[in-house]
Formats: structure tokens, sequence, C-alpha cells
């Protein structure tokens, strides 16, 4: 009774009774369950069905809540319809779980319609329901077939693992009861880690990762189903993790392929529940696809990878790597291999014709003798023959020529172990080569360079080399005085070398523009490319043109001639058809061989010059003054032996050197000379200089003459001649000015002394007559220092040495300048216990003392002690002078024994002297075999010590 019915009020008489009976079989006869409750949803009929159905007897149905029959999860849906029905309406369809007997859930569908009173009120309801089992195991399976068929095809489709794993959370989600799905793979390190999931937060699964309940090595792992996550006894951390993310229930479905465990996936619902085992066993079919898949993929992954990784390798070797089959066919070619062979890359070459490629080159042995393609490398070893050899082959279009090694293998089929495939390997060696015929080359040209001193020879060594192995022609312009000219040049053919010399003759290469004049300006090689195209611009006029496009060079390049710091020439290479022009190749090597070029020229032409001036130059060996003689260039042509003696060098290594690069202080002369007017007679006025040689001052007497080729200078070293004139007016001025003063006050007082309009006191005149006779003290001191010291310069100066004692000396000493001593200064005397005597002569070592013992009362302006201390030092007898004074700075302290050297010359600390004083102190102790030295720190006190031998 599938459709619906209200039921009227029942009817009344006989006919009700006949309908009742109707309606009973009616009821007992049905398949259906039927069933009436009451508006509070409590059982009060029950089909007979109930019984067959789900193992109810009716009896013990009356009176239960229908409700508790029906599944948890259902009643929702099972709710709503029965109060749709409560409010009038007719409800169809509606399918719910249901208890049997024995406990099991069967699914039921059922339609419902409400019963209403005379007054209209719904007081009962009346359910007609079927068992649907078959029908929604039916709907299941049709699901469960779709999901399948949904992976399969997700893993058909897929292009990666990601994918894959997308698809397949996807899949789980829609085919069974769960909110959330996961999938974890075993990453290298045998942790599990998410790979795809769906509604999982990251702190979620940062939480769970790793975790599983299988060993990783377990063999046969089964699904683990979580009812509740939270009765289930998970580590706290990962219970914590559960509630957090609000999961009720989790299952885990193991990943397994070939009894490996790879990962597994996971189901979530957001409530407690009993996972079905339909969800189960559709989880486990849809993991089990997707572990083969999974396995499969991968390795087609790391398949794909090494082949990259092989073909990436292939592309970035240098070297080039060609396959060929057995029938010689190319089946597989690198970049590197396509590029060597003149192809842009390996698709255009393998796209080739075979013979039009072979017909593209000459094949060559090493030797130059040709090579039949049966013995390429690739060849032989498809006949079974391992073989490398050097290949030489003649690009034919351009005549360009190249080297290979060559390597070939066998690719042996394993069953047979014929040759199926073979494997060359290329090495383009056409660079090595190139340079190793490059050295020799220039190592040729550097012998037959060196192997000569003359110019001519040096020329024509150039020219032989040069043309035709490297250039059509070549040329040499030199400086000779001052002006580019041509020395040499050859062609390759005899006839136009005539042409060419007589051509740079009438325009030599002096046009601003010419590449020549670029060299010798810039001191940098220049390489032309295109020599017609400038002709015009280094021509002299149109006629000069017009014989450069007659002669038809192609390319050039000009390498400045430089030695020495200097540049003295230029040569040029030229190319002539039919030689190619030159590359950036040929310009290195060009400018290599300039530099060679260079070396033997100017050794030549230095060799030349010696020669030439070699006999004037022996007259010079002679003279007392320096000569030097320099040419334009200012280079040392000559320098004889004075001068070598004056700059402190040998003349050998002066020669072929700039002037100041010998004279580093040259500078100065060439100012002072060059600025001053030439008279008349070319012969410049001698000039005193100072020149600095090896770090000393020299006074040099200059004069020059300057000549075409250069300018001889002569000098005179006026060094010593200068320190004596040096000498003489420090001289004079300082005794000058020390005189000046006592004759003054000498004058002054005696001029009072004659005056008759002042009467003078006694006392005033004993005063300024002990003026007079202290100034005349001083003025006779000063007289007797000049006389010492010019006894000791004459020589004149002899002593006697006899055996003396130096502490009554000392005494003695000290008693006549405390006389005149101020009486700030306190002086004494002393000697250690007993001291053996001196081997001295007496009168010396008093001066000696009375000038230290002077000094120290002198330089103690504001007074202190002076004490005079003797005693022995080992063999020696040793006084020392020791005062409290000024002091002297210790750089100053070899200086003071200098003669006329002073500390304070302009008197600023207000006291006077010759500055002789010490001197003859230390010319008489070494002429009594001793020695004296001060010790001070500069600021105060100074201790002068003399040390002379026991007698
Ligand atoms: P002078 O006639 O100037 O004293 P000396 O040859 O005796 O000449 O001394 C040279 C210089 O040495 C002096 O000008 C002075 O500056 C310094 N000098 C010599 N003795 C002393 C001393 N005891 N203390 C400080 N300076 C001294």
């Amino acid at each position: 009774m599938s459709e619906t019915q209200s039921f009227e009020a029942v009817p009344e008489g006989d006919d009700l009774v006949y309908l009742a009976a109707i309606q009973q079989l009616v009821l007992e006869r049905s398949h259906d369950l039927i069933t009436v409750t009451d508006a509070l949803g409590t059982i009060v009929y029950a089909s007979p069905s109930w019984e067959g159905v789900l193992g109810w007897s009716p009896e013990a149905l009356t009176g239960e809540p229908i409700a508790e029959l029906v599944h948890p999860d259902d009643r929702g849906a099972a709710e709503a319809g029965f109060v749709a029905v409560l409010r009038g309406s007719d409800v169809a369809g509606v399918t719910a779980r249901f208890r049997t007997h024995d406990g099991r859930w069967v699914p039921i569908e059922t339609s419902g319609s409400p019963i209403v009173d005379e007054r209209g009120v719904v007081t009962h309801l009346l359910g007609t329901a079927r068992d649907v089992s078959e029908r929604e195991e039916l709907r299941d399976r049709v699901h469960e077939v779709d999901a399948l068929y949904r992976i399969a095809d997700a893993i058909a489709r897929a292009a990666s693992l990601e994918d894959l794993f997308d698809e397949a959370v996807d899949t789980l989600l829609d085919a069974t009861a769960a909110d959330r799905a996961s999938v974890l793979l075993y990453d290298e390190d045998d942790v599990m880690r998410f790979v795809a999931w769906r509604g999982l937060s990251d702190s979620y699964r940062a939480a769970a990762e790793g975790h599983s309940p299988w060993p990783a090595d377990a063999s046969e792992p089964q699904p683990v189903l979580v009812s509740d996550a939270q009765a289930a006894g998970f580590a706290p951390e990962l219970a914590g993790a559960l509630e957090q993310e609000r999961i009720g229930s989790l299952a885990f479905i193991p990943l397994v392929h070939d009894g490996r465990l790879l990962g597994k996936f996971m189901l979530y619902l957001d409530v407690p529940h009993d996972w079905s085992d339909r969800d189960v066993r559709l989880c486990g079919k849809i993991a089990n696809h997707l572990a083969s898949a999974t396995v499969r993929t991968r390795a087609r992954t790391a398949l794909r990878d090494s082949r990259e990784q092989l073909e990436t390798i292939m592309r970035t070797v240098d070297e080039g790597i060609i396959v060929q089959s057995a029938a010689g066919v190319v089946v597989y070619a690198n970049d590197s291999a396509a590029r060597i062979i003149g192809f842009e890359n390996a698709a255009e070459f393998l796209a080739a014709d075979r013979l039009e490629v072979l017909d593209r080159f000459e094949m060559l042995n090493e030797d130059g003798t040709a090579l039949a393609p049966e013995d390429l490398p690739g060849r032989r070893a498809l006949r079974g023959e391992t073989s490398e050899r050097v290949i030489r082959y003649r690009i034919k279009a351009t005549g360009e020529e190249r080297w290979s090694v060559v390597r070939a293998n066998a690719v042996q089929d394993g069953r047979r172990g014929e040759a199926v495939l073979a494997v060359s390997v290329v090495h383009d060696v056409t660079e090595s080569r190139l340079v190793q015929a490059r050295l020799s080359f220039l190592a040729r040209a550097g012998d037959m360079l060196n192997a000569t001193l003359d110019i001519e020879d040096t020329l024509s060594a150039l020219a032989s080399f040069a043309v035709p192995a490297f250039a059509g022609h070549v040329t040499v312009d030199l400086y000779t005085d001052g002006t580019l000219e041509c020395i040499g040049a050859r062609h390759v053919d005899p006839a136009k070398t005539e042409l060419m010399i007589a051509l740079r003759r009438e325009y030599p290469p002096t046009v601003p523009q010419h590449p020549v004049q670029r060299a010798i300006a810039t001191g940098k090689p220049q390489f032309v490319p295109d020599v017609q195209a400038e002709a015009e611009s280094m021509a002299h006029d149109e006629r000069h043109a017009r014989a450069i496009h007659e002669l038809g060079n192609t390319s050039g390049i000009v390498v400045p001639l430089a030695a020495r710091g200097r540049t003295f020439g230029a040569i040029t290479f030229g190319t002539v058809p039919p030689q190619p022009p030159f590359t950036e190749y040929d310009f290195e090597l060009a400018v290599e061989l300039g530099r060679r070029a260079s070396i033997a020229l100017d050794n030549a032409l230095l060799y030349g010059e010696a020669e030439e001036r070699a006999r004037a130059s022996e007259a010079l060996e002679f003279v007392d003054d320096g000569v030097v003689l320099v040419d334009r260039q200012e280079i040392v042509r000559l320098l004889n032996p004075a001068a070598a003696r004056a700059f402190g060098i040998k003349p050998a290594k002066a020669l072929g050197r700039t002037i100041d690069d010998v004279v580093r202080d040259w500078q100065t002369v060439r100012d002072r000379i060059a600025g001053a007017p030439t008279p008349p007679s070319g012969v410049r006025r001698a000039e005193s200089l100072p020149v600095t040689v090896h770090g000393e001052e020299r006074w040099l007497s200059i004069s020059a003459v300057p000549f075409e080729g250069g300018t001889v200078y002569a000098f005179r070293d006026m060094t010593e001649e200068r320190a004596v004139e040096q000498l003489k007016s420090d001289f004079v001025s300082t005794v000058s000015h020390e005189l000046r003063t006592p004759l003054a006050a000498i004058y002054g007082a005696a001029l009072t002394l004659q005056r008759d309009d002042i009467r003078l006191e006694e006392s005033q005149r004993s005063g300024l007559l002990g003026v007079i006779s202290s100034e005349a003290d001083r003025l006779a001191r000063i007289v007797n220092d000049i006389l010492w010291a010019s006894r000791l310069d004459s020589g004149q100066m002899s002593v006697a040495i006899e055996s003396c004692d130096a502490a009554a000396l000392a005494r003695r000493v000290a008693d006549a300048v405390r006389a005149h001593a101020p009486a700030t200064v306190e002086l004494c005397v002393e000697a250690a216990g007993t001291l053996p005597p001196a081997a001295a002569d007496p009168d010396k070592l008093r001066q000696v003392l009375t000038n230290l013992v002077d000094n120290a009362v002198k330089y103690s302006p504001d007074g202190g002690r002076v004490r005079i201390l003797l005693s022995q030092a080992g063999n020696r007898a040793r006084i020392r002078v020791e005062d409290q004074g000024l002091g002297i700075p210790p750089g100053e302290q070899s200086r003071i024994f200098e003669k006329f050297f002073r500390l304070d010359p302009d008197l600023t600390r207000g006291v006077g002297g010759t500055g002789l004083g010490l001197y003859i102190c230390r010319e008489l102790v070494q002429r009594m075999h001793g020695r004296i030295w001060v010790v001070s720190d500069g600021r105060r006190g100074s201790t002068f010590t003399v040390e002379l031998p026991l007698a």
C-alpha cells in the first residue's frame, strides 16, 4: 500500500463490520509495515509484518515510542517527517534505519498520513513502511563503483602524485560519511607526512604529523577505527590536538603496496561515530588502487628525473656526444657535437642528410693524409674495435681547419653480444692546437731575433719569419733624430717591396689618423680590419690614397715599438689577398711578435749607438768632471766614470735608461737648466744645484750643451767645497756675534769710567772694572776656543800622554769655575775610593773638564747642583759631569759635538756660546784614545761622560 489515504470517521452498521474485516485482512496480509501512533509518537498499532521484517512482535511494540527504534543518525530526518504529518500533510519516502530485534540496522522507507477527528485535529499518524535494504545496498554499490571509477580516472589523468592525492581526498569525502579527510605518506626519513588534506588546520597537521598506529615495517597493517576520539586513549598531545580540531571520530586506513606500508588515509567526523564496514571497505579499495599508482608514479618520476639529468649532462658537457646505430645512422647527438660539426644545435644536425653532412668536410689524419670514413672511430667501434684518434677536418666552405680527439665505444646487445650502437665522444682541441702552434712560432721568432745585434740582420730576420708565414707584408718605422723613418719593409711579392719603401719615404706615416701615428701616440697596438675603407683618412693626399688602393692591402695591425719606457717606432703587419684578413686572434699574435721585435730592435739600436760613441767616450774616461749625454727622449747614451761616481751607479746600468730613472732628482736640474735662457755661445753658465743621490744631498755645478740629438751635461761635484764654505760663514757669523757682546760691555764700562762730568762712587768704579775684567775673560775664552779649534783643524795639536791624577785635576777645575759661578749653583767633586791614574795629557784633560763644567754651570740658568764624579770602569777611568739644567733632546745629542752646533743659536734661552766647546772636547778626548758621550732625557739635567785608558 504505497498510495496515501486519509481515514475518515469510521462508518457505522453492517457495512462497517464488513469494511472493518477487509481492512483487518489487508493490514494482516500486507508486507508493508503498517503502524499507527498517537500525536506523541507512541505506537498504538503495529501490523504483523513488523515481526517478519524486523523481528518485533506487534504486541511488544504497542505503547513504545517509535523514535526509540530509529538510528540516532537518522532521527533528525525522521522527526522532520513526523512533524510535517502532525501539521496535516502527507509525507512520502523518508528513509531511516530501524533497529531489528537482534540489534542490526535495516533501512526502511516510510510514508505518513495524518488521522483527524471530527474537529479536524490530528489525533493519530498512520505510517506505511517497507524494507529498502536491497535498494540501499545497490545504491551503495553504485556509489562505490562510481568512487573507484573516479579514482581510476584520476590515476590515469594525474600529472603528479600531488594531483592524484588531491583527487583521492575529494573522492573519499564524497563516498564516505567523513566530514574531513587526508592522505599521509612516508618521506625519505620514514616520517609520515601530510600530502593532501581537506578541512584540517596547520596546527593540527603539525601536531598529528609523524603519528602512526602501525610501525613502519608492519607486514599486514589493518585499518584502525576510532569511534570516539577522546575515549580512545591517544597520547595527551594528539588527544589535545584532536579536541582542539573538534574531531569526534577518525579512521586510519593503511596504504600498502607489495606488503610495504607507504602511508595512510585518514577520515574524520566532527562527532563520535561508528565507522561502517562499507566505509572501511571502500577506503581499503581506494587505498589499494592508490598505493600501486603511487609506486608506479614514483618510479615514473624517478625515471623521468634521471633521463632529464642525463639530458642536462649531455647538454652541458663541452664534449660532443654522438650515438650511431649499427647501420651508421646518427640516432642521438648533443648540442656540443652539433656545434663542433658546424650546426646551430642537435636538432638541426639530426635532421640533416648524412651524406650531405659528410660532404661538407675533408677528413684528415693527424699528419694531413686523407681519412677513409670507414676508419672513423664510430664505425670501428661498431666493428668491435675501441679506438681513439686525432681527426683533422677542413671545412670546405671556409677553409678553416679544426682538430678533434674522437673516442668511440660500442654498446652491445645483452643477449647476442653484437654491437648495436656506437657512442663517440668528440673533444675539440683546435684552440689548444692553435696555442701550441702560436707558441712555437713565437719561440722561433724570438730565437731568430735574439741571434743578432746588428740592425740590418734583425730587420731581415723579422721580415723573413713574418712574411709569408704570418703576414703578406711587414714594415718597420723608427725615429732617427726625431723624425719617423721607414728603415725596412718586406712584401710577399718582391716587386712590391721596393714600391712600398718608396711610397713610405715619399709619404711617411705622419698623418694623425694614420694607424702608425695612433699606435705611437697611444702606445697601444692598432687593428685595422679594413685598410681600404680607411685609405682616405690615413693618406696625405689623393695620389697617396690611390697608391694605397693600388697596393690592395686588406687588413693591418700596427704594434708600437717600445722599450725602456719610451716608444721609438712602430711595426706594421698587413694582409694581401688571397690571404684572409687578420682576425682578433692574429691581433694577439701580432702584439706578441711586436713585443719581441721591440726588444731585439732596441738592443740592436743601442748596440749600434754604443759602438759609435765608444771612441768619443774614451777621452772622457779620464776627465774629473762628470759628463752625461742624453738623447732627445732623455735616454742616457753616455756616462763617464766621474759622473757614475757622483751618482753612485755603474755606467753599464745607466746606459739605455731614462735620466730620471738614473738620477731620481733630475727634475730639479731640468727645471733650472731648461728655464735659463741659452746664451749665444750655446753653453749655459754653470749652475750650483742640490741633487739628492741615494738619499744624500750633493751639490753639483752643472752646465748643459744642447745639440740636435740631445743634450750633454757636464758637472762637478761641489759638495765638499760647499761644506767648507758653509763652515766659514758659520764661523764668521758666530764669532762676530759672540765677540760683539763682551766688547760692547767693556766699551760701555770704559767710557763711563772716562767721564769727568759724573762723580763715581768707589763701589761703582770697582763694579765697572769688574765688568771689564770678566768680559775680557770671556773674550779670552772665546779666542781660546777659536785657537784650540783652529789648531785641531790644522793638525798642529800634539798630545803628550802621561800618567795623571784625574781626581786632583777635577778638583782644581772645580775650584777655578766656582770662582766665577753664580751663587745658585753648587759644585762638588766625588771620587770613588782609590782611583788609579789615567793615561792622558793633563793640559788637554783640564781643557776638556773646564769646558764640560763651564757648560754644566752655563746651562743651569736656574741654578742647581753640578757634580763631578770619578770612578773606574774596567780598565778605564770614568769622569762624569752631571747637572740639573736645561737638558738636551735625545735627537740632538750627537750633533752637539759638531763644530759650531748650538741647540739654541738664537739665544732664546739667554745663554751664549760659540758652539766650539764640545767639538774641542770630542777631538781632544779622541786624541787621548778616550770616548765622550752625553745622556739626557731632554727635559731636565744632562750627564756628560768621559772615559780614558788607565795609565
Ligand atoms: P757653546 O759654546 O754653545 O756652549 P758647546 O759646543 O759647548 O758650545 O755646546 C754645544 C751646545 O750643546 C750648546 O749650544 C748647548 O745648546 C748644548 N749643551 C752643551 N752642554 C750642555 C749642558 N750641560 N746642558 C744643556 N745643553 C748643553
